[in-house]
């Protein structure tokens, strides 16, 4: 059986600082769609080009651009055994098109990890983050705010569907505490 698993969680809940323990605890490989996205940005590709106003903005990619780069992605060979899928799904179409994808290769969601953190300290940790990391979409109030309002709108509603199927474990974990206290309560949680 193979092991794919997802870090859900609202902007700046920590998925990313979180999912570097979890992959080593779990064993596989992360893969961050926001980080795939930005090494487009960065390489000034054809697709990096295309993403790039859609980043700014604090919108989503749409599903065709998305699902298509996360396919080829779980094609390659160090995935096979399974992965760490973060930012991605972030709507329930790319959680039915993931389903689907993983089905069709015999294999289906072994866990995923759900990080609640509330507006105030996300925007708090977006402003910080702003300045340490140079992200544009970080510095723009407005677009802090869509990409919030975007996660409870679109991406918060994975959540539901996943408890509805009834088909995959869904540890939801407090992340509000320090990196430690977090990564002990995800693993504990996952197992
Ligand atoms: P954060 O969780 O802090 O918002 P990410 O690094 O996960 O940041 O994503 C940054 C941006 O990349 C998103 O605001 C969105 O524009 C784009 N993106 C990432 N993953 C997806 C996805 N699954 N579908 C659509 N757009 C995505």
């Amino acid at each position: 059986m193979t092991r794919h698993y997802l870090i859900f969680g609202p902007p700046a809940a920590g998925k990313g600082t979180q999912a570097g323990a979890l992959k080593e605890h779990l064993d596989v490989p992360h893969v961050s769609t926001g980080d795939m996205f930005r090494a487009h940005l960065k390489g000034s590709t054809e697709l990096g080009r295309q993403v790039q106003d859609i980043l700014a903005s604090g919108n989503l990619v749409p599903d065709s651009v998305t699902n298509q780069m996360v396919a080829e992605r779980l094609r390659e060979e160090d995935v096979q055994g399974g992965v760490l899928l973060d930012g991605f799904p972030r709507n329930v179409p790319q959680a039915a098109w993931l389903d689907g994808y993983l089905a069709g290769r015999g294999t289906r969601l072994a866990g995923v990890v759900v990080l609640r953190v509330h507006d105030d300290e996300l925007k708090a940790r977006l402003a910080s983050r702003a300045e340490k990391e140079n992200r544009s979409d970080d510095a723009d109030p407005e677009v802090v705010q869509l990409r919030i309002d975007t996660y409870k709108a679109q991406s918060e509603p994975c959540i539901a569907y996943y408890l509805e199927q009834g088909l995959v474990p869904v540890h939801e974990v407090d992340g509000v505490g320090s990196l430690d206290e977090v990564r002990e309560r995800i693993q504990t949680a996952v197992g």
